[in-house]
C-alpha cells in the first residue's frame, strides 16, 4: 500500500504577521514592505517608532482630546458672570 503525500510542497510561501496590525503576510520579494501587510502599516509603524524615540510620554488618547476640546468650548460658551 503507498502512502500518497499530501503535503504541500516546501516551496509555499512562507507568512509571518505584520508587526503593527497582525496580518499574516507573506514573507518574500513579491511584498516590498515586508514583514508588514501594506505600505501604510510599515510607515503607521515607524512614525509611532521614530514618535516614541522623541517623546517617551504617550500620545494622549482621541478621547483625551475630545474632553478637551468639550472643556475648552463649554468654558468658551460658559454665561460670563453676571455682575
Ligand atoms: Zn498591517
Amino acid at each position: 500500500m503507498t502512502t500518497p503525500s499530501t503535503k504541500p510542497s516546501s516551496t509555499t510561501q512562507r507568512k509571518v504577521p505584520c508587526p503593527h496590525c497582525g496580518t499574516l503576510t507573506v514573507y518574500s520579494t513579491d511584498n516590498p514592505w515586508r514583514p508588514f501587510c501594506s505600505e501604510r502599516c510599515k510607515s503607521l509603524d515607524f512614525g509611532a517608532w521614530a514618535s516614541e524615540s522623541y517623546r517617551v510620554q504617550a500620545r494622549p488618547d482621541a478621547a483625551d482630546i475630545e474632553a478637551m476640546e468639550q472643556e475648552l468650548e463649554r468654558s468658551a460658551q460658559a454665561p460670563k458672570q453676571r455682575h
